[in-house]
């Protein structure tokens, strides 16, 4: 895990270290036990303020050094703007917010986890405290030297003091094990093709079994048996065969239905005999996002001890365009005993998808089933990188994912299905295409999704736009986001697991 800071809680009487981080509303008043810490720097504070012209507007920092008489070195100011519109979820950006302000190396960190009304709540707390840790995180395993001035990984020590020590672990060790989770959906996004293919990934989600989650491998024999043609007939134009994984967490009662998370794991696509242009190719290593969140979400369900039976499948394969590729024209039967025209090769997730999702409903008989794939790049023309696209068949689901997009910040825009849609693909010679025609590229993707999954409780989710390469944010600045870890958690959470 790339992963190198160090956070443990205090009490607020702790002597502060290093670098000091305190926060203050648009009044620049402290709280009690940061007026405590501050001591007699306060009033010298507030005339540096006055200097900077800094008003303690949200994410606003006065970054000075720390007066005399205190013990840190360094004082960071951070301003939370209006109290009152201070919201649950802005804690986790305060969180980035301020490690964003601290300096690459290795430096010992105090951060007062108060705001002028009192002590951050033991939730507020920890999710300050994931902000950081998912700021903090930086993939540079492949550079062996720094160019001058280039940011080095942050390798902070992190004490945040808080009012109750006791209840702030106790809030905080179940986010901890979420922060791991998209820590490790960002891992696997960013890897680069050659080390991540088809078999290690496999691999990878194998390391799953550590934390109690039961990892089946279904190899090109097994999945031949099963009768996938759609998921092979992508695979066949590689020299690196593909695999399906099948992840268990048996968390809750037993003989419980599951919920289930399928993924698209294309390692790479270069579009294969409708290859893709050159122009960002290398972008196409992270076609694997959505397979990559489910890994990550099995990790953090699996690690914190999560009351509910979930599985998680993911369809890992590389789109290649080789002499055993296969080719527009050709017609695939899938394991639902459809068969599928290609039009065209670069529409391979669907075809991935197709084969997992039937396996899900078939073998796993879920409560409900949720996909995510970096599907097409239509989703990105029609909601750019702020929503991923959701697609359903269920108006429960639909809403559950809604509203926990809204309390994550990891957010999704429904959008509509429909028959009018559904006969665009409609193939002249098979029982449907693999691609409709440029208008609609979204709906006409999810439409072919829905086909395959019999009547099963379904969402969709397009997160071609979301998964990798978005803006940076305060809580991200890596190219492959772990979007949809977070969100997932939390559906489960409210949802679906017995409290
Ligand atoms: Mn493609
Ligand atoms: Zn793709």
């Amino acid at each position: 895990m790339t992963d190198t800071v160090k956070v443990g809680f205090v009490p607020f009487s702790a002597a502060p270290r290093g670098i000091l981080v305190v926060f203050c509303d648009d009044t620049l008043q402290f709280g009690p036990a940061t007026r405590k810490t501050l001591g007699a720097a306060v009033s010298l504070v507030r005339r540096a303020a006055e200097t900077n012209q800094f008003k303690g507007k949200s994410a606003a920092a006065l970054d000075i050094l720390a007066p005399e008489g205190l013990k840190a070195k360094r004082l960071i100011v951070m301003g939370v703007g209006k109290l009152k519109e201070v919201k649950d979820n802005d804690f986790l950006k305060l969180g980035g917010s301020a490690a964003g302000k601290l300096r690459a190396g290795n430096d010992a960190v105090t951060i007062v986890a108060e705001l002028p009304t009192g002590a951050m709540t033991p939730d507020q707390a920890a999710a300050l405290t994931s902000g950081l840790r998912l700021r903090a995180y930086k993939f540079d395993r492949y550079k062996t030297k720094k160019k001058e001035g280039e940011e080095e990984v942050l390798r902070a020590d992190v004490a945040i003091a808080v009012g109750d020590v006791a209840a702030a672990r106790k809030a905080f060790a179940p986010s901890a094990h979420i922060v791991d989770g998209v820590i490790t959906a960002r891992d696997l996004v960013n890897e680069p093709p050659n080390v991540l293919f088809p078999v290690e990934f496999a691999r990878r989600a194998g390391q799953l079994r550590e934390l109690g989650v039961g990892v089946e491998v279904l190899d090109v024999k097994a999945m031949t048996k099963l009768g996938m043609g759609a998921l092979l007939g992508v695979a066949q134009g590689s020299t690196q065969p593909g695999r399906t994984v099948i992840m268990r967490w048996n968390g809750g009662k037993r003989g419980d239905q599951p919920v289930a998370f399928v993924g698209k794991g294309v390692c790479f696509d270069t579009g294969g005999i409708s290859i893709k242009p050159a122009a960002s190719m290398e972008d196409m290593k992270g076609d694997m996002g959505g397979a990559a969140c489910v890994v990550g979400l099995m990790h953090a369900l699996a690690a914190r001890k999560a009351k509910v039976n979930v599985v998680g499948a993911i369809g890992l394969v590389e789109n290649m365009p080789g002499g055993n590729a296969q080719r527009p024209g050709d017609i695939v039967t899938s394991m639902s005993g459809q068969t599928i025209e290609i039009i065209n090769t670069d529409a391979e997730g669907r075809l991935v998808l197709a084969d997992v999702l039937w396996y899900v409903a078939k073998k796993i008989k879920p409560k409900f089933m949720v996909d995510l794939a970096t599907l097409t790049g239509a989703i990105m023309v029609a909601l750019g990188t702020e929503y991923a696209g959701l697609f359903s068949n269920n108006d429960e689901l639909a809403e559950r994912l809604t509203k926990s997009g809204l309390v994550t910040g990891e957010r999704v825009w429904r959008m509509p299905l429909g028959p009018e849609y559904d006969k665009l693909i409609d193939s002249q010679f098979a029982d449907v295409k693999n691609a409709g025609n440029r208008n609609g590229g979204s709906i006409t993707a999810a439409q072919f999704l829905q086909r395959f999954v019999d009547g099963t409780p379904w969402a969709h989710l397009d997160i071609a736009g979301t998964a990798m390469g978005a803006p940076k944010t305060e809580i991200n600045q890596s190219w492959g986001s772990g979007y949809g870890v977070r969100l997932l958690e939390r559906l489960v959470a409210d949802y679906y697991e017995a409290k």
